[in-house]
């Protein structure tokens, strides 16, 4: 774990082959596969700045802790992400979204050490984000701090929204089962979910792995699943739905070989 900015500079001036990791709620490893080195920001790495409704943020905390902030200092437009067991860096990095919201969106700047160990400040448009990506895809810089731009609230109006938006996730997704997240990126004016439904994946089991009976596009860990496991259900269902429908589904979970 990188724990202060100098030490970030320090491993990017000659990184080994190596990978992020943000929480790892988006990511299966296979632990027998070629990265070797993982490395993760400390949630201590920045103390966190306000200034009116921009918040900077270290890219290790996490979005939760981030919202308590946000409630404490009445600044709204993150609430849409409550409940996710997600870092901020891993959000900006997938560009999280849901419900028409990206953290894209609400994204002020970011600072990032590349290769070499140069320190930037990166701009929104920088970051080039996308339906659930970003430059960070394609380029193997650490990010380390985003400031955000949020606009003024009450830390009661803040509170509501948190739970109301965790109330439509509990209901919409399995938040509290063993899970990565989406397994599908929705395809072009498709609702990947519904599309899985309507072809009867829903709830459907497989070896230690089942569907979520709650959203089928959700895979639940049920039995001591491994990352071949995650990797064939991915597989077969590409495959059987490419010939039901000629569909390509595209993952977004990284699957990290
Ligand atoms: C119950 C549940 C619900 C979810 N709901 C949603 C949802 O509604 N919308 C949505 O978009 N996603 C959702 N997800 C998926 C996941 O939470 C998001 O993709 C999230 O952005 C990943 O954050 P993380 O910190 O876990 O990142 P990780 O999974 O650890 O990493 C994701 C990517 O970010 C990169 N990364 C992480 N940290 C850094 C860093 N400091 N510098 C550079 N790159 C970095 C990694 O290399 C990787 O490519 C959900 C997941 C779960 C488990």
């Amino acid at each position: 774990m990188l724990e202060t900015i100098d030490e970030v500079v320090e491993f990017m001036k000659d990184p080994p082959i190596f990978m992020m990791v943000g929480k790892g709620s988006n990511i299966v490893i296979n632990p027998e596969g070629n990265v070797r080195t993982i490395m993760q920001i400390s949630p201590y790495l920045s103390k966190e700045i306000i200034e009116n409704t921009f918040l900077t943020v270290g890219s290790g905390m996490s979005i939760t802790r981030c919202l308590s902030l946000c409630q404490k200092y009445g600044l709204s437009g993150l609430e849409f992400a409550a409940g996710v067991p997600a870092s901020i860096g891993g959000m900006v990095a997938m560009n999280f979204g849901c419900w028409g919201i990206e953290v894209g969106n609400i994204v002020s700047r970011v600072r990032v050490v590349k290769k070499g160990g140069a320190i930037q400040w990166l701009t929104s448009k920088e970051c080039q984000f996308g339906y659930r990506t970003s430059i960070f895809q394609s380029q193997n810089w650490v990010v380390t701090d985003v400031q955000f731009c949020l606009s003024k609230s009450t830390p009661e109006d803040i509170q509501a929204s948190i739970k109301a938006s965790i109330k439509q996730r509990l209901n919409k997704q399995p938040l509290r089962d063993k899970t990565f997240g989406s397994i599908f990126k929705n395809p072009p004016g498709q609702h990947v979910g519904k599309l899985l439904e309507d072809l009867g994946y829903k709830g459907k089991q497989f070896q230690n792995v089942q569907l979520s009976r709650k959203h089928a596009n959700f895979l639940l860990n049920t039995g001591k699943a491994t990352f071949q496991d995650v990797k064939s259900v991915i597989v077969t269902i590409q495959e059987e739905v490419i010939t039901q429908t000629g569909i390509h589904l595209k993952p977004e979970v990284h699957l990290v070989t």
